[in-house]
């Protein structure tokens, strides 16, 4: 499958510091190969590291990413999450699927050219709620839920339990 990432746009270090920490986390969950962020952000990029550090995986972040570039530059398809777009049910089979996917998500309101640079506007519901929320439903559709349990190969390995907590450790 071709590579996903995402491209976080109007981030505001202080106030979005634990959202946009929840979207970075969600798309590693959900099997995005990385986050692209719009302002510099040197915590988020540490806290972030740190879970792959410990929890597996290649994901990357990259923090103080100019968007308008990355939007020209990327090679591939742009999907943009937004309450006022598409269908969901309807956009999903127009994705390609053989080329790598930019999605991009808001903090705050979105300037028109995303709308207009995007091969795709795709709403989930439209009603408003959030970027985590509708990241975490597009990238499970998307993949059909197949990273949920997908090993990561981390230091550490949480196995799904009935009750209480089971977390295998990899000694080095
Ligand atoms: N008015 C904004 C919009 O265009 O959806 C809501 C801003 S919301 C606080 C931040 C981000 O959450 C949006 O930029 C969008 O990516 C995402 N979002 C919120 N509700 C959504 C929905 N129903 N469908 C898709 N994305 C949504």
């Amino acid at each position: 499958m071709p590579n996903i990432w995402i491209l976080r746009i109007g981030h505001r270090p202080q106030r979005d510091k634990r959202v946009t920490t929840h979207v970075a986390l969600t798309s590693r969950a959900l099997g995005a190969s990385g986050i692209f962020v719009d302002t510099k952000d040197n915590v988020l990029e540490e806290n972030v590291n740190s879970v792959v550090d410990r929890f597996g995986g290649e994901f990357v972040i990259e923090t103080g990413v100019h968007w308008k570039k990355k939007l020209k530059s990327f090679d591939g398809e742009v999907v943009h999450l937004t309450m006022y777009g598409e269908r969901l049910d309807e956009a999903m089979p127009k994705i390609a699927g053989d080329r790598d996917l930019l999605i991009v998500v808001g903090a705050e309101k979105v300037p028109p050219e995303v709308y207009q640079a995007a091969d795709l506007n795709i709403s989930v519901g439209n009603q408003p709620h959030s970027e985590v929320a509708a990241l975490a439903i597009f990238l499970d559709r998307l993949t059909d839920g197949k990273n949920l349990y997908s090993d990561r190969d981390g230091q550490m390995t949480v196995i799904p339990n009935e009750r209480g907590k089971t977390v295998v450790e990899k000694h080095t």
